[in-house]
């Protein structure tokens, strides 16, 4: 179906959640994606960092047949092999002493956390202990508790009441100040992905996790985003040397089909009926997330991940000295980056330019262009983007 006729049907039928590039992408191969006329872009979006291990991954691919062959789904009444091999292997790989719950989304998987916060705070101690404390630049998602959970108030228009128990901390040094005797856990990201991109400073997240286990408030780590090595290591927890009491990850975690994931040390906080899904770790979602966790696991125990970092950072840290009077300040973790752009108008006709010009480039934030590549993106695939946005810049003075 051409573009036109496949734009006008996406119109006259599916609901406008999302101001749409009318692209028609009809194949992708590791970081590459192909329009329909044939035009090649790199894509330093990787579907806002669900697509880990490139486009058309043969070895996903074929795990999907696979497993899609035998049995798709039977329900979480039964044993389901790949989904307590993903539980062993994201507890194993991360270090932490952990359980995980099975989700289909980053929203959901926060749900879970948020369930496991509010329970945790009615079961100990004699008041029941409800608050959550979040961040105002915060993103936790789309349903009605998470949207709450989400500090950025211009989110909250239209959607309301919403469950009650949120307190927003202006930054990680507020939070402190936020603490009551009704707080349960606090919910962040090391990294906002929807934020800024400014990963938040080590110490004062360190200083942070030791408060809150002194006044028994649970540490919940939201890293859909810069979980499954997103940060260089498998959950960023990692990187900043905490040992969270709850993490949620979803988007990279299976290449693309969707999964969310709810890891907690605190292993018997629910009972059969306190929490479910249907689909939620289904066969064929946890042997994908499999196949990504061993092709990603092998990735960075090689060293290729760490030099594929490297060489992007240095790709980056040079445009944004190259062109210092767009690019204020180059920011991010691991294959999490960003460029501060110097104002919005400008972000937006950098992100324009770099489309025309065969380069897929999302926005985070008011002023921040925001990289996510997938984690097995080739030298050639990165000269070639950065080639693109070089020739992109010359468009924007
Ligand atoms: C994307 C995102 C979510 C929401 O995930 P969905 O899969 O869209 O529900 C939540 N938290 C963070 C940090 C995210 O980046």
């Amino acid at each position: 179906m051409n573009a036109q006729t496949l734009k006008q049907m996406d119109l006259d039928y599916v609901l406008h959640t999302y101001a749409r590039n009318y692209v028609h992408f009809v194949r992708g191969s590791g970081a590459r994606l192909f329009d329909e006329m044939g035009k090649d872009y790199i894509d330093f979006g990787s579907g806002i960092a669900v697509c880990s291990v490139g486009h058309g991954n043969k070895r996903l691919a074929d795990a999907l047949y696979k497993q899609a062959q035998n049995l798709i789904h039977t329900s979480n009444l039964y044993l389901i092999e790949p989904q307590a091999k993903l539980a062993k292997k994201l507890v194993e790989l991360s270090g932490y002493d952990m359980r995980v719950f099975f989700a289909n989304s980053g929203a959901e998987a926060n749900e879970g956390a948020l369930k496991i916060a509010r329970k945790f705070g009615e079961v100990n101690g004699e008041l029941k202990r409800y608050q959550i404390i979040t961040l105002d630049s915060s993103f936790h998602g789309r349903t009605i508790s998470t949207l709450k959970a989400t500090g950025q108030d211009k989110m909250h228009n239209y959607f309301g009441p919403f469950p009650d128990g949120f307190v927003y901390a202006k930054d990680l040094n507020d939070i402190p100040n936020k603490i009551s005797n009704v707080t349960c856990a606090v919910l962040l990201e090391l990294v906002q992905g929807e934020g800024g991109i400014t990963p938040f400073n080590k110490q004062e997240v360190q200083d942070l996790a030791k408060l809150l286990k002194e006044k028994n408030i649970l540490l919940m780590v939201d890293e859909v985003q810069t979980g499954i090595y997103r940060s260089g290591e498998l959950f960023a927890s990692q990187a900043y040397g905490i040992t969270p009491d709850v993490i949620t990850t979803a988007k990279g975690l299976a290449g693309g089909v969707p999964i969310g994931a709810v890891l907690t040390s605190l292993k018997d906080i629910f009972s059969p009926s306190d929490h479910g899904s249907t689909f939620g770790g289904n066969f064929l979602s946890t042997a994908a997330a499999l196949e990504v966790l061993e092709i990603l696991s092998a990735l960075k125990a090689s060293g290729e991940l760490d030099k594929t970092i490297a060489y992007f950072s240095k790709k980056l840290q040079d445009l944004q000295k190259n062109h210092s009077a767009i690019f204020t300040q180059e920011v991010g973790l691991g294959l999490m980056r960003g460029l501060r752009v110097r104002d919005a108008e400008t972000l937006s006709a950098f992100l324009e330019s770099s489309f025309n010009n065969g380069v897929l480039v999302l926005k985070s934030g008011k002023n921040t262009a925001r990289f996510l590549p997938s984690l097995t993106i080739t030298k050639e695939e990165i000269d070639l983007g950065f080639e693109r946005l070089e020739f992109t810049l010359k468009d924007i003075y």
